[in-house]
């Protein structure tokens, strides 16, 4: 079940409009827009609106939201014309892994060559 929003939450904050963010695409139960630290020429992220931890607490929650958010990555790939050259899909999932917002995202990186396996 989706939690409410979270006043201690970042992506809730973005989600409200109470912190400013450079959206790409929104939908009625998404959000992506530009990440404030890029690693790419191109590195959005997409988030579902409400809120959830992480990826996997979203796909467990809320199937079809997190197949919104997938579906989303793609768009976002059509529209910023890297998804002929190729792209990669991140969900950074706990501390260890190097997730820092808690609030569940999808980043869509791409606009140069990536190396495999990621550091
Ligand atoms: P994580 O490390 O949790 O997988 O990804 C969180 C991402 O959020 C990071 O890439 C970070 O640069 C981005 N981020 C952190 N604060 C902000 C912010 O205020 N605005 C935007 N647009 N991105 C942010």
């Amino acid at each position: 079940m989706a939690e409410e929003p979270r006043s201690d939450c970042l992506f809730c904050k973005i989600v409200a409009g109470e912190v400013p963010a450079q959206v790409v695409r929104e939908t009625e139960t998404t959000l992506a827009f530009r990440d404030i630290n890029p690693q790419a020429p191109t590195h959005v992220l997409v988030i579902p609106k409400a809120h959830h931890p992480d990826g996997a607490a979203l796909a467990a929650a809320a199937p079809e939201i997190a197949a919104d958010v997938l579906r989303e990555t793609g768009e976002v790939a059509a529209q910023e014309k890297i998804a002929g050259s190729g792209y990669r899909v991140v969900l950074n999932t706990g501390t260890g892994a190097g997730q820092t917002v808690f609030h569940a995202h999808a980043h869509v990186i791409g606009g140069r060559g990536l190396e495999w396996p990621p550091g």
